[in-house]
């Protein structure tokens, strides 16, 4: 069993990277993947955990990238979290997303609620803030009584306190990640659209934009969905990954390696994301 989706403080994720890679071992995965959203700011910390557990230790990253007028997140497995460019490249992503984050101050400023950046910073243990960093402060201000709360009524897309921002488009996410001798894979298709999207010919176009894969298995998928995407995969050649989107506290109930409870991602899978590189 392994898992190639998870975040940490990094992130969005409530573990530190250590204790990310001992989850790991006490969940007795065979490999584990870092993917924190837009940052690969934690990978050398994660890896550094390699003596110490069994699980083999991946780097990665999950990039923001709009797609079709919507978020797409666009994976990027075994880059190199050393390579200066690509660690360029993303700060300047993380730049983009700041000035979205000061822009979502005043859209809540102006809905009433008096939230100010200070008090998400103050939250954010790392560069890298999030909408749920957002969740998270207008819970502790009470603005609301819990993070679900804030995203149903203020911070999900399309809520009156998300503002969209400039996310990258998926061949440029490509291109970095290449760049930086990693698999480029989309994310949770499935969380992008419904089994009732023309997903063959979107897939398609994506794969022609250099998309090696996309997530098969995912800790949220309920089993008819996986079943479409691992057919899909079939269907257009593409390399099926998986994970859980583990991120601790902050999304309870996803277990790393497990998800829900039935996520099973065969090692195999990395086998052959390895033989793309
Ligand atoms: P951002 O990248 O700042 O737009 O924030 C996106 C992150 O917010 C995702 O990676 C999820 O972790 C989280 N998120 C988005 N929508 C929801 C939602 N409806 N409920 C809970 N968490 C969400
Ligand atoms: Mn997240
Ligand atoms: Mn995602
Ligand atoms: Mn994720």
């Amino acid at each position: 069993m392994i898992d190639l989706h998870s975040h940490s403080t990094f992130s969005d994720g409530s573990d530190s990277p250590e204790d990310l890679a001992l989850a790991g071992d006490a969940a007795g995965l065979a490999a584990l993947a870092l993917t924190d959203h837009d940052s690969v700011e934690g990978i050398d910390r994660f890896l550094a955990m390699q003596p110490r557990v069994k699980p083999r230790l991946l780097a990665g990253v999950e990039i923001s990238c709009t797609y079709l007028g919507r978020s797409l997140h666009v994976l990027g497995l075994l880059v190199d979290p050393g390579d200066a460019r690509f660690r360029a490249r993303l700060a300047d992503l993380r730049e983009r997303r700041n000035r979205r984050n000061l822009e979502m101050v005043a859209r809540l400023n102006g809905l009433g609620i008096p939230l100010r950046l200070e008090q998400v910073l103050a939250i954010a243990p790392s560069c890298l803030v999030s909408r749920v960093h957002f969740s998270l402060a207008l819970t502790t201000m009470g603005a609301v009584s819990s993070p679900e709360e804030a995203f149903r009524r203020y911070l999900g897309d399309g809520k009156p306190g998300c503002v969209p921002w400039d996310e990258l488009p998926p061949g440029e996410a490509v291109r970095w990640i290449r760049d930086a001798g990693g698999v480029p894979l989309v994310a949770h298709p499935g969380r992008f659209a419904g089994r009732n999207f023309r997903w063959e010919e979107a897939m398609l176009d994506l794969r022609d934009q250099g998309m090696c894969g996309f997530e098969a298995w995912y800790g949220d998928y309920g089993p008819a969905e996986e079943r479409y995407f691992r057919d899909l995969a079939e269907r257009t050649g593409m390399l099926p990954s998986g994970g859980s989107d583990y991120h601790g506290t902050h999304k309870p109930g996803l277990r790393l390696g497990r998800g829900r409870g039935d996520l099973h991602v065969p090692d195999a899978a990395l086998r052959d994301l390895e033989a793309a590189q």
